[in-house]
């Protein structure tokens, strides 16, 4: 039973709702913070000005008159008064309120003056004379869910008594003299004014980058005491010979990166490197030369991606990369039975595989490699600190190579990555085309829809990114399906349509992907589950459904799908032509320039992709803001730790725990 229910007004229903926006435990629900307050402002009005927008204090003083002028169009009319003044007021469509809306009754009205008809045109009536000053908190919602209910269930949450850690030692919190944990969560939740809002915000946002400053410097200490690394000879003109063997020529970036590699794995000190380069811009061929060389030396690569499709397609690309070579490559997948993942395990301990491919599997599964040299993260802001620390603890002292496409401005990247070096490829492959973006509406479906018959006729394909919500336990695919009948209708039953998503088998992802790899299927509906890394050339043309509800780092990445040949490719977008967010997109096709966008919008927004990550998405604290806040955070940090005073928290102690269990 989920420990939801003991919440008092949280029923199975609204616990469902509730797990879709990732609330599953009370700590997940005091912890949802509001995204946004309002501060209620009450004007006194001796003369309104024509258009002018105002907030009153009214009391009714009529009935409500009810017009229906069509299905969709209905208005009240009554009158009020107001500050000694006695006028009338009317509302569009909210015929619902006409029976809470009593003779005498003190309510607040918030619109416009409209001196031609002598009438005040609502926007929002509030049944209550709400106080000026007053702050209401917004969170975000999925439907089902109204504001109202939430607050009301985290209200109940909060004075339940439960034991909240307060992860700022005490010594901290008097020096800064923050409020204690309890307190700031109810006023975070809850402010009675801005100043409390204040010191809750502060208090949160100090004890979230105290935190993470803790897991990152904790592993650096634990990295730095096993400095030194394998100590190799390495054949330089194989390298160069697999590299002419390769079917491209590299980019200058792309060899800039292999020369940094290829002289971290010779010297003698471990690597612990960073590559970052936009979606698209060839990281994957990189970090096959690595393994290469990692594997002339004689030791084992163990290459992880974040999610199932991601490892699979690794897995054919490197295999055929590494076709000339005698590298044996393995697969091992977290939804393998366990029969086939003991034989795999097996054969990886005895060093039957030079290269392992996997998912989480490979360190959450008791893999156990003969001989692992390097480790390559791909998509590192997808996994945790703590996944990162227990792969890289699986080998003796082996080498590791991160690889990110989340352009991380640099100020930022020195403080959270400080110990690590960075290589950057900024240049695209030559050749590739801007791919163009471009807004279209729900209502504007049939020129969608003709956009993609043009580009079918010439033979290429299509990814649909489905309306469709991963995180729910439970998928209705009924939208998708109804999606895939009306495409099928519209194209003529002609094209053949594919529905991908994580809630699949493993059997069932790889034959999807396989037939829209070889191109036997035209269109491919998908979940986000594409989101990162998939590479079929032959698409040129993504339609996102409901681009609204994403952000500009997985809207980016999305694209990043497409434009990945010579031909002409086009991103479209569902949704309003006045999101600023999709504006954005078709803007530019540069990460850079996005993420740069992205922070003026939002703090540093879902940059580390809200979704999946572990460590890089702050509830509270924003990178860019708070960013005086991480550095003494950092310092503080650092005589916490040579303290060891983080000895009497439950929390640090089972993050090192944690780490220790997999050393
Ligand atoms: P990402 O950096 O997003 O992981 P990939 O490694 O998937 O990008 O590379 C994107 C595509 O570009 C792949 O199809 C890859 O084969 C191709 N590619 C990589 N390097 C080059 C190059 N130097 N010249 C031409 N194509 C390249
Ligand atoms: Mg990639």
């Amino acid at each position: 039973m989920s420990e939801l229910l003991k919440v008092k007004g949280i029923g199975e229903k609204s616990l469902k709702y509730l797990n879709t926006i990732g609330i599953n435990t009370i700590e997940d629900l005091i912890n949802y913070y509001p995204y946004k307050y309002t501060v209620s402002k009450i004007d006194e009005v001796t003369t309104f000005e024509d258009g002018k927008s105002y907030t009153l204090h009214a009391i009714i003083d009529s009935y409500p008159t009810l017009r229906r002028f069509n299905a969709k169009m209905n208005s009240l009319t009554f009158r009020v008064g107001s500050n000694k003044k006695v006028f009338k007021v009317i509302i569009f469509n909210r015929a619902y309120l006409k029976q809470n809306l009593k003779l005498g009754m003190d309510i607040t009205i918030t619109g416009k003056w409209s001196a031609n008809n002598n009438t005040f045109v609502a926007s929002d009536i509030k049944l209550e004379k709400i106080p000026s000053g007053r702050i209401d908190s917004y969170y975000h919602l999925t439907s089902g869910l109204s504001n109202t209910m939430l607050k009301k269930y985290i209200f109940n949450a909060l004075n339940m008594n439960i034991d909240i850690e307060d992860r700022v030692p005490e010594y901290l919190n008097k020096k800064y003299k923050f409020i204690d944990k309890n307190k700031a969560l109810k006023y975070i939740h809850n402010p009675i004014s801005a100043r409390e809002l204040k010191m809750a915000k502060l208090k949160l946002i100090y004890e979230e980058f105290f935190e993470f400053m803790f897991k990152i410097s904790y592993l650096k200490k634990v990295n730095k005491s096993k400095k030194e690394g394998y100590i190799r000879q390495i054949d330089k003109e194989k390298v160069n010979e697999f590299i002419r063997s390769l079917p491209f020529e590299l980019t200058s970036d792309q060899v800039k990166a292999v020369n940094d590699i290829y002289e971290d794995l010779s010297g003698n000190i471990r690597m612990n490197r960073m590559l970052e380069g936009d979606v698209g811009s060839g990281k994957t061929v990189v970090s096959v030369i690595a393994s290469y060389i990692n594997n002339l030396s004689g030791y084992q690569t163990a290459l992880m991606a974040p999610t199932e499709i991601l490892a699979m397609q690794h897995y054919n690309t490197v295999k055929s990369l590494l076709f000339n070579t005698n590298i044996r490559v393995g697969l091992l997948l977290g939804s393998f039975t366990k029969k086939e993942k003991e034989v795999i395990q097996e054969e990886i301990k005895l060093g039957k595989y030079d290269l392992v491919i996997g998912t989480h599997a490979l360190i959450s599964e008791a893999v156990e490699f003969k001989n692992l040299g390097l480790v390559i993260t791909d998509e590192q802001h997808r996994f945790g600190v703590n996944q990162r620390a227990s792969l890289k603890n699986k080998g003796l002292l082996p080498d590791t190579l991160y690889m990110s496409a989340t352009p991380i401005p640099r100020t930022y990247a020195l403080t959270l990555y400080g110990d690590m070096d960075i290589s950057y490829i900024k240049t695209k492959p030559a050749g590739r085309k801007e791919i163009k973006t471009i807004i279209k509406s729900e209502k504007e479906i049939t020129d969608v829809l003709s956009l993609m018959k043009n580009e079918l006729d010439n033979n290429h394909q299509i990814y649909v990114v489905s309306p469709l919500i991963e995180e729910s336990d439970t998928l209705d695919l009924t939208t998708v399906n109804e999606l895939k009948t009306k495409m099928s209708v519209a194209f003529n039953n002609k094209v053949k349509i594919g529905i991908l998503h994580g809630k699949l088998s493993k059997a069932d992802k790889e034959k999807v992907m396989d037939s829209f790899v070889k191109g036997e299927t035209q269109i491919l509906i998908s979940t986000t589950v594409i989101e990162v890394g998939v590479d079929v050339k032959n698409a040129t043309m993504m339609v996102i459904y409901d681009a609204e509800r994403f952000g500009l780092a997985t809207l980016h990445q999305l694209r990043g799908r497409i434009g990945r040949n010579s031909f002409d490719s086009t991103c479209i977008l569902i949704g309003s032509n006045k999101n600023k967010r999709l504006q954005v997109m078709t803007e530019s096709n540069d990460g850079f320039y996005i993420t740069e966008k992205d922070f003026e919008m939002r703090g540093e927004g879902d940059l580390f992709g809200v979704k999946q990550s572990g460590d890089m998405s702050f509830k509270i604290a924003s990178l860019k803001e708070d960013y005086k806040i991480l550095l003494q955070a950092k310092e503080d940090v650092k005589d916490f730790i040579s303290s060891k005073d983080y000895l009497n928290y439950e929390s640090y102690n089972k993050f090192i725990e944690s780490i220790r269990s997999i050393d």
